[in-house]
C-alpha cells in the first residue's frame, strides 16, 4: 500500500522533527508500506536529510512544463527536482489545476518522466460535474488528455481524487468510488492496454474512515493531505489500513 502525504503549503524548517516516528514506524513495517512524503519544495532538502537511512520516499508537489532550466521566474523543473533527490513528483492535483489545463499536465508528466521521477498524477471530478452525471467524462477526459503521447505508464501512479471530497470531510460512497476506480482501470486498458496501473485514492482520510476504505477493491493506497502533517494521526491511518 502507498501512503502519499501531501503537505501543500504547509510546514517550516521545524517540522522535519515530527517525521522521527513516522521513519521508525516506517521501519517495523517496511514491507506493507510505501510512504512518500511531499513536502513543500522550501523543506524537500531537510526531508531528504532526515529521511536518509530510511525507506521513506520524498516527492514534490508539482514541477514545470519544461524539464530542464529557462526563464520561468517562480517555477521549478523536474531536472531541479530531481536533481536533489526526489523520486517522485504530483502533477495535476486539483489545487494546481486552477492555473493548468489537461494539455499543460500532459506536458508536465513528460517532463517529469524525461528525468525519471515517478508521477503520481491526481485526476478527480468538481461537486457540480458529479451533480450532472459528467464524473465519467471529465475522468475520461483527464486520463486520455493528461496521458496524450504516454504510452509507457510504468513510472506513473494515478491519484483519483474526487475534488469535492478534498479538505471537505466528505468521501465518496463505496458504491460510488468502487465504480469510479473500475472505470479508471478499464479507460486505462482500453486506451494504453494497461493493466497494472496503481491507483490511490484521496480526499479526506482519516483514522475513521480508513477500514472503509481499505474495503474497496483495487485501491493500492491513499494520498492523504491535511492528516498527514499530524504524525500521529498519519501512523494512525496506517495502523488502521493494515489491523
Ligand atoms: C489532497 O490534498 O490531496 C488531499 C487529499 O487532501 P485532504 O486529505 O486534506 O482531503
Amino acid at each position: 500500500m502507498y501512503f502519499v502525504a501531501n503537505w501543500k503549503m504547509f510546514g517550516s524548517i521545524k517540522s522535519v522533527n515530527s517525521l522521527k516516528k513516522v521513519i521508525s514506524y516506517s521501519k517495523i513495517k517496511k514491507r506493507k508500506l510505501n510512504i512518500i512524503y511531499c513536502p513543500p519544495y522550501t523543506l524537500i532538502k531537510s526531508f531528504l536529510d532526515k529521511t536518509k537511512n530510511s525507506n521513506i520516499k520524498i516527492g514534490a508537489q508539482d514541477c514545470h512544463s519544461h524539464s530542464k532550466y529557462g526563464p520561468f521566474t517562480g517555477a521549478v523543473s523536474s531536472k531541479m527536482i530531481k536533481d536533489l533527490g526526489c523520486e517522485f513528483v504530483i502533477i495535476g492535483h486539483s489545487e494546481t489545476r486552477t492555473i493548468n489545463n489537461n494539455k499543460k499536465i500532459n506536458l508536465k508528466i513528460q517532463a517529469a518522466l524525461s528525468e525519471k521521477l515517478n508521477v503520481i498524477f491526481c485526476i478527480g471530478e468538481k461537486l457540480i460535474e458529479k451533480k450532472n452525471n459528467k464524473t465519467k467524462s471529465v475522468l475520461k477526459k483527464q486520463l486520455l488528455e493528461g496521458l496524450k503521447n504516454i504510452n509507457n505508464l510504468n513510472n506513473i501512479i494515478i491519484a483519483y481524487e474526487p475534488v469535492w471530497s478534498i479538505g471537505s470531510g466528505i468521501i465518496p460512497t463505496q458504491n460510488d468510488l468502487t465504480k469510479n476506480i473500475k472505470f479508471i482501470k478499464d479507460t486505462l486498458k482500453i486506451s494504453k492496454n494497461n493493466t497494472k496501473s496503481k491507483i490511490l485514492y484521496g480526499g479526506s482520510v482519516n483514522p475513521k474512515n480508513i477500514k472503509n476504505l481499505m474495503r474497496i477493491n483495487n485501491i493500492n493506497g491513499f494520498l492523504i493531505g491535511g492528516a498527514s502533517t499530524n504524525e500521529k494521526i498519519f501512523i494512525d491511518i496506517m495502523k488502521k489500513s493494515i489491523n
